[in-house]
């Protein structure tokens, strides 16, 4: 039988935690550490140094163009970035909103498989949202990439790339608003980030450490987002990297839950929020509580107090996001006055709360609703 690479749709309740396995992504400078990088250039038959030369060419001046890389031998340029810094991804489509400054990417993979990044450019910052997996196996009912189940875990250097095109763009003065940089990075593309661990907590050195191994972002910019992953959220707490934890939560009761964030069934709303409390007093970051709002189904009044009692007095800050509908889906965004009322409930019992913009909602927003199109 011939392997398309469809994931099967996953059915109610279920979860995918290993990827299936595919070819393995081309190796890339950015897949790399300090150890790894000298291994690569030595195999080439390269002094060390030629390593740090092509991480500043990456990672600083971020020029994919070898013939500029005045400070190797130009007979050695081709080949050096054909070996470590080969193509990873190609675009597919580019949609653009706000006047451009919201910019939506479709990538294709060598392996056939497709993810999104968005560029959202704002008076103050750069962020670029992230893919850390094609497709997503935790299921979650109201997410595009969740019904299209998981099609394979992304290596490192493919996060990063897409951040450094995003950088590539900004530099290049070619997002409106004048040359600029990528000040935040937030894991909120497809896939769920945890269930990638290792690679992702690799990229999450790759965006912070400083050129030439790194793009030099700080970590405090940095948002990853989860469906709960209890031991991981544990584990990324270790890491020494203050980097911003962002909890899907969507329902403050066990019994919604179940059905909203599938993963629920495994890790309750009372363990993971302990592993998020820990990982705040460890980190000393306020963590934030991810909350799609959906019209009658987690938008009462009383489910607001139940947040607010379970947050209260906490190192935390609740980002509420009016549902963006997926094709065919049942639900939609809650109701504007039922909205104004959740955030005063959450005000008066003492919650900082905020609602997300519904930035690039006209392009899909971020939610894999472009991938699972094409
Ligand atoms: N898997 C991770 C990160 C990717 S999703 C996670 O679940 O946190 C980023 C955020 O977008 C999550 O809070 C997710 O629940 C939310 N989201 C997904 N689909 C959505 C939709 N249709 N409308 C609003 N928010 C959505």
């Amino acid at each position: 039988m011939t392997d398309l690479g469809m994931p099967s749709r996953p059915k109610p309740g279920e979860l995918t935690f290993e990827a299936p396995r595919r070819g393995k992504p081309p190796r890339h400078l950015a897949d790399l550490d300090a150890a790894g990088r000298r291994e690569a250039v030595a195999a080439l038959g390269l002094p060390a140094f030629r390593a740090d030369q092509v991480g500043r060419h990456y990672f600083a001046r971020l020029a994919d163009d070898p013939s500029t890389w005045t400070d190797i031998p130009a007979a050695q340029r081709e080949s050096i970035a054909a070996t470590l810094t080969p193509p990873l991804m190609t675009p597919v489509r580019e949609l653009t909103a706000d006047a451009g400054t919201t910019r939506k990417t479709l990538w294709r993979l060598h392996d056939g498989a497709l993810v999104e990044s968005v560029l959202m450019r704002y008076p103050d910052r750069v962020t670029m949202c992230v893919s850390s997996q094609a497709g997503c196996g935790m299921n979650c009912p109201f997410c595009a990439t969740g019904q299209a189940g998981l099609t394979r875990n992304l290596s490192t250097a493919e996060i990063v790339e897409q951040v450094v095109s995003g950088a590539r763009q900004l530099a290049a003065g070619q997002v409106p608003g004048g040359p600029g940089r990528v000040s935040n990075v937030v894991f909120m593309g497809m896939g769920e980030p945890l269930a990638n661990y290792n690679v992702v907590v690799a990229a999450l050195h790759r965006l912070t450490d400083e050129p030439p191994a790194g793009l030099g972002m700080s970590a405090r910019g940095i948002t990853v987002s989860t469906v709960g992953l209890v031991p991981r959220i544990r584990q990324l707490a270790q890491e020494g990297l203050p980097v911003t934890l962002a909890l899907s939560l969507h329902a403050p009761d066990d019994e919604l839950r179940d059905t909203l964030v599938p993963v629920n069934t495994r890790w309750k709303v009372s363990e993971v929020l302990d592993a998020a409390w820990e990982y705040a007093a460890t980190t000393k970051r306020r963590v934030s509580i991810e909350y799609a709002l959906i019209k009658d189904v987690n938008d009462q009044a009383w489910r607001a107090d139940l947040l607010a009692k379970r947050l209260r007095g906490k190192l935390v800050h609740v980002n509420l996001i009016p549902l963006n509908p997926t094709p065919g889906s049942k639900w939609t965004a809650s109701r504007p006055e039922d909205e104004r009322e959740f955030v005063r409930r959450l005000e008066a019992g003492g919650v900082a709360v905020t609602v997300r913009d519904t930035r690039g909602r006209e392009i899909d927003g971020a939610c894999g609703q472009l991938a699972a199109a094409e």
